[in-house]
């Protein structure tokens, strides 16, 4: 059996490091004794590090399972590179590359071979695996197995069963940067892992600055711009939620004479190839993209990443805001939203299919769980509580602080207003309206508003019609906050509805109280807000 020095070793002889990272060091133990392993660890911790090192010194095969084929190829090059003997088996081989690499495999030329989890189900693959001796069987991104992640895959389902007819049952770890305790129950349970060696990295991240400020679409423009000129000698990254955006904020920034380039699916390979080049190189200082930008990327001095947008889940928005500040030096993670980023990932959320075929009831979960993480960000957003607090919390760990000092509700500059009467008002309309109407219906009745539409539909008549005193904009703010809470729930899609979410009785307890964030005065424009 290795030990954790020969590890340790190989650790310095491959990539160099002086050192297993906290957490890394009690996996690869664990590993290397034979024990199934669950590491939930943040993006950037250095899962990899944790099955690559026990498969060099394990002897035999390591197979490791990705949904990340575009990054395959990259990874196993650096292994290469490092002195790994790599490969990967997905559809971007021809079948007669496939053949060659499985024949390499067979002959015991590779120590860890990625596949996608498409490949379990190939019969040339399972006829390998059955004569292969795998030390050590590992699934990364293994969240994909359940439901209740950003990111089910029903592929990943078949893992457990493939692993359990082997002949001889290797190692099995999975690894996971989502750390809900429902997601972290579910991996266990669905692949099969036998009483695991769990570990839980922190997820806090102490140099990262959150703010998070409420502006109207014109407004971000000149708040973006402002970020990049307060740090002209830095590298930044915002991140849009359209393509479209990414060309418009890009453009704003060059028209202003900022180096600014671009990365989305929308661009040829070579563009982004190019783009992606100059930001690393510090040719260009601020890259503008979608989400499709970041993946596989190691830039440390990423002074700050603005959100241009808000992302459909705080997984989401973590792991992009999480590549700012790699080296451990102060950043900042500034997030921009308004309303209609609640709509436009509302829209997302019925649009997106997954990249595999579900099922409907899959479909339908699928989009529940998109509801809910969705309501989490909304969350964020409106929350008075410390937003790394929040965060942390989310993520199941409980912060040593009520209040960071780090983020900008932290630093106030905000009051609360009691809006819980608005709340009753307007969870009474819901249930009178039996869940048919959009925001604005809802905020036009409560209201009393004397709009066509109201009185065509006779909602004038309605028992809450004019039961509130604020205005239409603040009644549909108090809607988001009811339904970031769940008292409500609004359903996606082009036109969606307001409905009662499942914690819609708590509301009519007598305890039941709501208070708004209210920003107090914007900063004076042209001063810096570093
Ligand atoms: P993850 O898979 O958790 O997102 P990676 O495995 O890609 O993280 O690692 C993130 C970065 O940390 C990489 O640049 C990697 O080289 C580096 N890294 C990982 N482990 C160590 C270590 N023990 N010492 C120094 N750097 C490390
Ligand atoms: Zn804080």
């Amino acid at each position: 059996m290795p030990t954790i020095d020969e590890a340790r070793r190989a650790l310095k002889r491959h990539f160099g490091y002086d050192g297993f990272r906290p957490g890394q060091d009690r996996i690869v133990s664990a590993l290397l004794e034979g024990r199934d392993c669950l590491g939930v660890m943040p993006t950037g911790a250095g899962k990899s590090v944790c099955y690559q090192i026990p498969a060099v010194v394990l002897g035999g095969i390591t197979i490791v399972v990705s949904p990340l084929v575009s990054l395959m190829g990259d990874q196993v090059r650096s292994l290469i590179e490092a002195g790994v003997r790599a490969a990967y088996l997905n559809s971007s081989l021809t079948p007669g590359q496939q053949d060659t690499v499985l024949r390499r495999a067979r002959e015991g030329s590779y120590q860890i071979m990625y596949v996608a989890p498409e490949r379990l189900s190939d019969p040339r693959f399972s006829a390998f695996s059955r004569q292969a001796e795998i030390a050590l069987f590992a699934v990364d991104e293994s969240h994909c197995v359940s439901q209740w992640g950003q990111d089910f895959r029903p592929s990943y389902l078949g893992i457990g069963e493939f692993v359990a007819s082997l002949p001889r049952r290797p190692v099995f770890a999975a690894f996971t940067a989502t750390a809900t305790q429902q997601v972290r129950s579910d991996i266990e349970r669905i692949l099969g892992l036998r009483d695991p060696f769990t570990i839980v990295t922190g997820f806090d991240r102490p140099n990262l600055a959150f703010s998070v400020e409420q502006l109207g679409t014109k407004r971000k423009l000149d708040r973006v711009a402002e970020q990049v000129a307060a740090h002209p000698a830095d590298s930044g990254i915002v991140y849009c939620s359209t393509r479209k955006d990414v060309d418009r904020v890009c453009e704003d920034l060059r028209g202003r004479g900022v180096s600014a380039t671009r990365y989305h699916a929308g661009l040829s390979n070579s563009e982004r190839t190019e783009n992606q080049r100059a930001f690393v190189n510090d040719d260009a200082q601020v890259m503008v993209a979608t989400n499709a930008f970041g993946m596989g990327i190691d830039k440390s001095n990423v002074r700050y990443v603005v959100h241009h947008n808000m992302p459909g889940s705080i997984e989401a928005y973590y792991q992009e805001a999480g590549r700012a500040g790699r080296d451990g030096e102060p950043s900042e993670c500034i997030l921009l939203w308004n309303d209609s980023d609640i709509a436009t990932c509302r829209f997302f959320v019925e649009a997106d299919s997954g990249n595999e075929r579900l099922t409907p009831e899959e479909a339908d979960r699928v989009r529940m769980t998109q509801r809910r993480l969705l309501a989490s960000m909304v969350g964020y957003c409106t929350t008075t509580q410390c937003l790394r607090a929040y965060i942390l919390g989310y993520f199941g760990e409980r912060s040593e602080r009520d209040r960071c000092g780090n983020c900008s509700n932290c630093a106030g500059g905000f009051s609360t207003v009691d809006v819980t009467a608005t709340a009753r008002a307007v969870m009474r309309c819901v249930h009178e309206l039996r869940g048919q109407y959009g925001k604005g219906m809802v905020a036009d009745v409560v209201t009393g508003s004397r709009s066509q539409k109201i009185r065509t539909a006779g909602l004038d008549h309605c028992f809450t019609y004019g039961s509130v005193q604020d205005s239409a904009s603040t009644v549909k703010e108090v809607i988001e906050l009811l339904a970031s809470a769940r008292y409500l729930e609004v359903s996606e899609g082009k036109y969606p509805l307001v409905g009662l979410g499942e914690r819609f009785r708590e509301a009519s307890e007598e305890g039941f109280r709501l208070e708004m964030k209210r920003v107090s005065a914007p900063l004076p424009a042209g001063r810096s807000r570093s």
